[in-house]
């Protein structure tokens, strides 16, 4: 899959902005179901290790995105969240949430970008059981437009809040690799 430079820099202002991790979808243009031309947050309840989507803010996503003329395609398809420690690779949670979430579209990209760069993404279709991993680029081709921090940081401010920790029994389903509990959280019972 590849960002637009535009997108690739707006994911990376938001995964610095806060301490907690950030939550959006991925727009694509037609016939381009993997590139990723902007990143759009809805609002969300947010720990270090856990992004929550309020439900209505994602029906009114879906509908403005209708309204502008777009399909599901290119819209509600790619998962993309941060995490703020050195790991990309998604939680027991987070393969828990695309599968129950995302389950039932032709396919779906989880993306994740963390705080040192690390990247995850995979690809799942209707029909194959195993998920494809995808390379992850950005596509600096063509012309594209400079940052726009100001409405970032509105978005931001509008869509994120920050919540507090899941109490720690809730935790058994969240590691997904254990060097990064033991590197971020080395609290954790693990
Ligand atoms: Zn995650």
């Amino acid at each position: 899959m590849k960002f637009s430079p535009h997108a690739w820099a707006k994911l990376i202002y938001l995964r610095d902005r806060g301490t907690t991790e950030v939550g959006g979808f991925g727009i694509t243009d037609p016939g381009q179901p993997r590139f990723v031309k902007d990143i759009v947050l809805v609002s969300q309840s947010c720990t270090e290790i856990t992004v929550a989507f309020d439900d209505t803010a994602v029906a009114d996503f879906f509908d403005d995105q209708i309204d502008a003329g777009r399909h599901p395609e290119q819209f509600a398809r790619i998962w993309i969240h941060t995490h703020p420690g050195r790991s990309a690779e998604p939680s027991g949670v987070d393969h828990e949430t695309f599968a129950r979430v995302f389950g039932n579209c032709d396919w779906a990209v989880m993306f994740i970008l963390a705080r040192n760069g690390a990247t995850y993404a995979e690809l799942k279709r209707t029909g194959n059981p195993h998920s494809e991993p995808l390379s992850v680029g950005i596509d600096f081709r063509d012309e594209f437009a400079g940052s726009n921090q100001a409405v970032w940081e509105g978005e931001y401010l509008r869509c994120v809040q920050a919540a507090p920790m899941p109490p720690i029994w809730d935790l058994d389903l969240l590691p997904g690799d254990e060097p990064y509990l033991s590197e971020q959280w080395p609290w954790l019972p693990i």
